[in-house]
């Protein structure tokens, strides 16, 4: 055989093999529903609406947003009280005033003043039966020790985590302090006393704190966010958290496809074919792109329609699936300005790492306008929740606490749901064999892979500012693989 009929062959078995494996038919598509873009973002939330505006306002490159919800924002959630001028946070709260977080507000003029969280009256309830604990919180002092304790940790290592884990060492470098259990090493480094500040604020943990590996606890609580605790820098947009979205999503309109899911994907080291659908009308669209920018946790229900391949699978597959909700009730028969805090039995006397032993954690915070008696609701599971489910929890933990007698109140207490929310996720593998076998570098390794990069809350520490910082250094990435 000649070297031209060698090569010919060659192509028509690469033109084959492509063909065999391509499922997506183009041909399917009238012209107007073919999109071609430099990068399609999967996500219009926090990662996802930072990354296109970077990319298409500052860097030039074409963009698509793909987005179920009908708004942009992701884990922001604003309810607007009725018959008020009033507005509540129920989502995300406050942000840091850390990497691109205030550059980012300027650009879309949002003002921000400094946060500050209501003062509330705290009552410590059993979550079983919603008697109130003999159980002692720690003191403000002590609160502030522990985490001074913890930021000479956090600060320690930050480079190793932050922005992100491309420095991460390998097994065999990884601190020891990393590995540890959490309970293990929060008493032997004793920042006991600063654990009930890091359980509240990062929602870390939940039925298995103690024994969750202490890197993970650092990806939920990093340097950045203590600092921010101790130093009281945090700020809050003076609108509303969604204003910031609302803009984005004026500026990129063209580009973004709201009401939109994932239907079916192809992607090689060629680019990526995205097939996706309209809630609206039913219509598909083809979107064809060089790269792709994953956003979303990445869940096995999520990345079904994503085309994995087997090393996606390998390391994506054991994550732990989390169950979050959050809202706004109406809720009678608590007094207002109350905290209701429902922990499980076993911190009594003041037995702060057990706060989290638990299979479910429920916070119930009155968030005024006064005279309303609205809280927000903050439930965290490790076992699967529908909305539903959601709301009895709720409404059963509230009537726990009058047959309890714990509140001043006798009758039913009619609990009424303003709204509610889902911010469920996946979080690492837990125990600490599958750092100590390179979980981290398997999931880098994946940057890039198949024209596929990846940014979001599971790439990094968990905090808006925090996934802004590490989306810049993705896109830097990104863009020098799209010259
Ligand atoms: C209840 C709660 C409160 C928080 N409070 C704060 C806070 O006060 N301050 C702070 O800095 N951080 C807070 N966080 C952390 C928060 O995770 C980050 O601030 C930030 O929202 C993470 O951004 P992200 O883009 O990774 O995820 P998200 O903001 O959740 O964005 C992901 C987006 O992807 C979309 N999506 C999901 N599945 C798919 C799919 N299959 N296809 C396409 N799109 C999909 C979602 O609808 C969403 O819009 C909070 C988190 C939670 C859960």
């Amino acid at each position: 055989m000649s070297r031209m009929q060698a090569s010919v062959l060659g192509l028509l078995a690469l033109a084959c093999a492509k063909f065999a494996r391509a499922k997506i038919d183009e041909s399917n598509f009238d012209a107007a529903r073919i999109i071609e873009r430099d990068v399609a973002i999967i996500g219009g939330g926090a990662a996802g609406t930072y990354a296109a505006v970077r990319l298409r306002e500052d860097f030039n490159t074409s963009i698509i947003v793909i987005e179920p919800k009908n708004r942009l924002g992701g884990h922001v959630d604003t309810y607007e009280v009725p018959e008020t001028n009033t507005t509540l946070e129920y989502g995300v709260q406050s942000y840091m005033q850390y990497g691109p977080t205030v550059d980012f507000f300027e650009r879309f003029s949002v003002e921000f003043g400094s946060f500050t969280s209501r003062r509330l009256a705290t009552i410590n309830v059993d979550v079983g039966t919603g008697k109130t604990l003999d159980y002692t919180s720690p003191t403000l002092n002590d609160t502030t020790e522990g985490l001074k304790k913890w930021l000479q940790f956090v600060e320690k290592y930050d480079s190793l985590v932050e922005p992100g884990f491309w420095n991460f060492p390998s097994p065999d470098k990884i601190p020891a302090e990393f590995l540890m259990p959490f309970g293990e090493f929060a008493r032997e480094h004793k920042v006991e006393a600063a654990v009930p500040r890091i359980v509240t604020i990062s929602g870390v943990g939940v039925g298995d704190l103690q024994i969750l590996s202490t890197l993970q606890v650092v990806q939920a609580f990093g340097l950045a966010v203590t600092k921010g605790v101790l130093e009281g820098t945090f700020i809050q947009p003076k609108v509303s958290n969604s204003l910031l979205y609302q803009r984005a999503y004026k500026l990129l309109k063209d580009d973004v496809r709201l009401g939109s899911t994932i239907q079916e994907t192809e992607r090689d080291s060629t680019g990526v074919r995205i097939v996706i659908q309209s809630e609206k009308d039913q219509a598909k669209t083809l979107i064809k792109a060089k790269k792709v920018l994953w956003t979303p946790y990445p869940s096995q229900d999520n990345l079904k329609p994503f085309d994995q391949d087997a090393k996606e699978l390998q390391v994506f597959k054991p994550w732990t699936p989390e169950w979050d909700y959050v809202g706004v009730a109406s809720i009678p028969c608590i007094p207002e300005n109350t905290s209701v805090q429902y922990m499980p039995r076993a911190v009594e006397p003041s037995n702060h790492l057990a706060i989290r032993d638990y299979a479910y954690f429920l916070s119930l915070g009155t968030t005024g306008p006064s005279g309303l008696n609205l809280f927000r609701v903050m439930l965290g599971a490790n076992f699967s929740l529908t909305y539903e489910e959601a709301k009895v929890i709720v409404t059963s933990s509230v009537q726990k606490l009058v047959q309890a007698g714990t509140l001043n109140h006798t009758g039913d207490c009619e609990v009424d749901i303003k709204a509610l929310s889902a911010h469920n996720g996946v979080l690492w593998p837990r125990e600490s064999e599958a750092l100590e076998q390179g979980f981290v570098q398997k999931l880098y390794s994946l940057q890039g892979h198949r024209s596929t990069w990846w940014t979001g809350r599971s790439w990094c520490e968990e905090y808006s500012s925090n996934v802004w910082t590490f989306t810049d250094t993705v896109l830097e990435r990104l863009l020098k693989s799209l010259a």
